[in-house]
């Protein structure tokens, strides 16, 4: 646990739940059903046309002039010209008591967006008050992705794996209220990732350049030692912060038994030194498998064989230390292929032929397993081998010329053949076709005896 500089008893902490930029007369609708209140509220303004019991059948145009066909309940369509559409579906707010470990409803003193929202307007233009006693706000602090962006989803977490896509932009917002009624106020956002594309980026900016501190860190915990209401005095907030640990892997596709993959690690805030670990999923938990220290720039490139096949799925682990709780990365998933069956065919095709498009190899599989490899010439720029599956059709069994002595055609014309160009096959890359898979002669002899008509021809990039 990292205490966070804030003065203890005059701090409301906010956390940004999604879905709280929802207006109050939504949520009021959605206690009510108060549709009629506003039907009448909207249809007598002058600059709103409302259209009760209908749906938008169809839109075309572009902005500032769009067409948009609205059937009605009667089954007419009428038809409107308009600038700009708003697409207003509505959303649910997070519930918030279902973080109890970041002080909902143990605090007055920690609220929601929604609930900052509410404070703002009681406050009609002065400053926000402390919701335990109405005292005078000195510092606050923004508490992102706050039952998002779960990554325990999958194994079992208890809040929502996707990001809502507009708290940071909120927060950012909401912490200038704070900055815009008195400067003094010590307002900081925490964050895992700042998520504001485009002229968002300026708003955040701006925020940094009226003092709103940004700090990177994932809070696991807000606690109040004291009880808010009869001894604010004595109150403190501390927080516990997660480093933030990413781990990127490079690894050859398909990855096949044995091979190796590329595993690097990043720690921010920097550790230089500091110990870090691989583990890899078990049946009942995580395994470390390789251990090392961060260089100086808190940062680690290890190479690792893949030992059996199947699904390896890896992450970076850290233990806490003074300044930081233990914590990991993402996961990093990937299949291992065995060398026998590189590129997973099921063993239900008695023959199969997988042409690997990047590597101008083609692989010639029985029940699943490689029984040969040939290098092989592809289309060239503009008349590209086509990928997909498909099936060899028909099989010519005496040909000559840039077809060498066997063809055969899995899609139109475009087929596997020999070659009378044997000097093509020792280059690389080979695009020199017109989209058929060249081979030499003799392997398209050898494979030609082989392969039945039906042959299932995978073309994979
Ligand atoms: S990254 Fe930003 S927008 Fe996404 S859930 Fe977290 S706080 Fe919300």
């Amino acid at each position: 646990m990292s205490p966070v500089n804030a003065t203890p008893r005059q701090t409301i902490v906010t956390l940004d739940l999604e879905g709280v930029l929802v207006p109050e007369i939504w949520i009021e609708f959605s206690r009510r059903t108060g549709i009629a209140e506003l039907a009448a509220k909207v249809s007598s303004h002058k600059h709103i046309k409302l259209h009760l019991n209908s749906t938008i059948a169809q839109t075309s145009g572009a902005p500032g002039r769009f067409s948009v066909d609205i059937a009605q309940e009667s089954g007419a369509t009428v038809t409107e010209e308009v600038g700009a559409l708003i697409q207003a579906t509505g959303f649910t707010p997070y519930d918030m008591m279902q973080l109890p470990e970041l002080g909902a409803g143990k605090s007055p003193n920690v609220v929601d967006q929604l609930g900052l929202e509410k404070l703002v307007k009681a406050a009609n233009g002065a400053a926000v008050k402390r919701p335990s006693d109405g005292g005078e706000v000195k510092s606050v602090v923004f508490i992102q992705c706050a039952g998002q962006r779960d990554e325990a989803m999958e194994s079992g977490g208890r809040h929502l794996p996707y990001c809502s896509g507009h708290c940071c932009a909120t927060s950012i917002k909401q912490a200038m209220y704070f900055k815009d009624a008195n400067p003094d106020i010590d307002t900081m956002v925490m964050y895992t990732d700042l998520r504001v594309p485009g002229t968002g980026e300026d708003f955040y900016r701006s925020a940094q350049r009226k003092g709103v501190t940004f700090t990177k860190g994932a809070v696991s915990g807000v606690e109040s030692a004291g009880d808010d209401v009869h001894e604010a005095a004595s109150a403190e907030v501390s927080v516990g912060v997660r480093p933030r640990i990413v781990l990127t892997a490079v690894a050859p596709k398909p990855l096949v038994q044995g091979r190796y993959v590329r595993y690097t690690v990043q720690v921010r805030p920097r550790h230089p030194g500091a110990p870090v670990w691989l583990a890899r999923r078990i049946a009942d938990g995580w395994e470390p498998f390789k251990r090392f220290r961060l260089n100086g720039e808190s940062r680690r490139t290890v190479r690792v064989a893949a030992a059996k096949p199947g699904q390896l799925v890896v992450r970076a682990e850290m233990a806490a230390d003074a300044d930081h709780l233990a914590w990991h990365s993402r996961l990093w998933r990937v299949k291992v292929f065995s060398k026998r069956n590189p590129y997973g065919v099921p063993s239900r095709y008695p023959h199969l032929i997988l042409v690997d498009l990047s590597q101008y190899k083609l692989y010639y599989h029985e029940r699943g397993n490689v029984v040969r490899v040939f290098k092989c010439v592809l289309g060239r720029p503009g008349l590209p081998t086509p990928r997909g599956r498909f099936r060899i059709y028909a099989k010519d069994p005496r040909m000559s010329g840039p077809y060498g002595p066997h063809r055969m055609r899995y899609l139109g014309l475009f087929a596997i053949h020999g070659t009378n160009e044997p000097w093509l096959l020792d280059r690389f890359p080979r695009n020199y076709s017109h989209g058929c898979t060249r081979l030499s002669n003799a392997d398209i002899a050898w494979l030609y005896k082989r392969v039945p008509v039906g042959t299932p021809v995978w073309n994979v990039p």
